[in-house]
């Protein structure tokens, strides 16, 4: 690989070959049918597919990027990282991707300023109920607190290419440079709504009744409900509670800003994706497609409920 690609450029092409590989993982678990369930906290699981899709993205990006931080979202105390079978470490990086135009803010990062987010299975709830399309892989890479480029893999994807059958696809994205992986598609006509589909209490359902939308979808993770938004499923994004995390949000974030889009909390600040910040979101979730919808949908959401979540 040459070197003369900007560190961003290759960290994000080989973040996109770690997270198909880690897919793999998640959808080999799930055939096998030893799924391994922890409870972690309420409504909090852990299966052997987020123990071992992480260990694969870690390990393989650490053996690359070795100066760099990265923060998963499962604790692995007992985990020797050089201990997992050979063929989890990647060392491959996406061809496509390593073509790209670095933007220009992002020529000299060094391994040092980059913090990358990993959630190895968003969405366990649904995976562990059967909800497979709903799962995905997400990688999030910041740089001063800030994402700058994601990917969204969805391991149980499925299509046709040139008649052939073809199951997994990854979605990713550097904002100020492209986005890859899918086909982009308008807001829908009428206000549609995703939201969560297993963490739901008063508080967002409250939000949600005060958007008079025309239809709102329930479905699992944070990476699925911005493909939505991605694809023309959804308008908007709206979780009005605590219960995400830093590795739920920082690649759907910076895919969607690659899109033109907008992620913030319930208020319409930014989340700061530092390595001390702390990793709950607690001031909830609210994105859109475009500025316009963002702003529209944070105008809805009472002062009242504002002021509650930010307490
Ligand atoms: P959901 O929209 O409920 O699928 O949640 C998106 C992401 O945030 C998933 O990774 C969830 O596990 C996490 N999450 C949201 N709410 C909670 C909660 N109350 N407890 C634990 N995790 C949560
Ligand atoms: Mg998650
Ligand atoms: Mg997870």
């Amino acid at each position: 690989m040459s070197t003369s690609v900007p560190l961003i450029v290759r960290l994000l092409a080989s973040s996109v070959s770690v997270a198909g590989r880690a897919g793999k993982i998640v959808r080999d678990v799930m055939s096998k049918g030893e799924l391994g369930i922890v409870e972690k906290g309420k409504d909090d699981y852990q299966t052997e597919a987020d123990r071992s899709a992480q260990r694969c993205i870690i390990a393989s990006l650490s053996a690359q990027f070795p100066k760099m931080s990265i923060i998963g979202e499962e604790d692995n105390p007992n985990d020797v990282e050089d201990d997992i079978p050979s063929d989890w470490l990647v060392v491959d990086a996406d061809k496509d991707v390593l073509k790209l135009e670095c933007p220009p803010g992002l020529r000299e990062v060094k391994e040092e300023d980059i913090v990358v987010w990993v959630d190895p299975l968003d969405g366990t709830s649904e995976y562990t109920q059967g909800f497979l399309e709903h799962v995905t892989v997400l990688i999030g890479i910041s740089v001063n607190e800030k994402p700058v480029a994601g990917v969204i893999h969805q391991p149980y994807f499925k299509s046709v290419d040139g008649g052939e059958k073809k199951i997994g696809r990854t979605i990713w994205g550097l904002p100020g440079a492209a986005v890859g992986g899918f086909t982009p598609a308008p807001p829908p006509d009428s206000l549609i709504i995703t939201t969560t589909r297993s963490h739901s209490n008063p508080l967002v359902e409250r939000a949600l009744q005060v958007m008079n939308a025309a239809q709102i979808l329930r479905v699992g993770g944070a990476g699925y409900k911005v493909l939505q938004l991605l694809e023309g499923v959804a308008s908007v994004y709206v979780f009005a509670s605590p219960g995400c995390k830093k590795w739920d949000t920082c690649a759907p974030e910076a895919v969607l800003a690659a899109a033109g889009g907008k992620l913030t909390d319930i208020l319409g600040n930014m989340y700061k994706y530092g390595a001390a910040e702390s990793r709950p979101n607690k001031t909830g979730v609210l994105a859109a497609v475009n500025e316009e919808l963002h702003s529209f949908a944070l105008s809805q959401i009472p002062q009242e409920l504002k002021d509650k979540l930010a307490k």
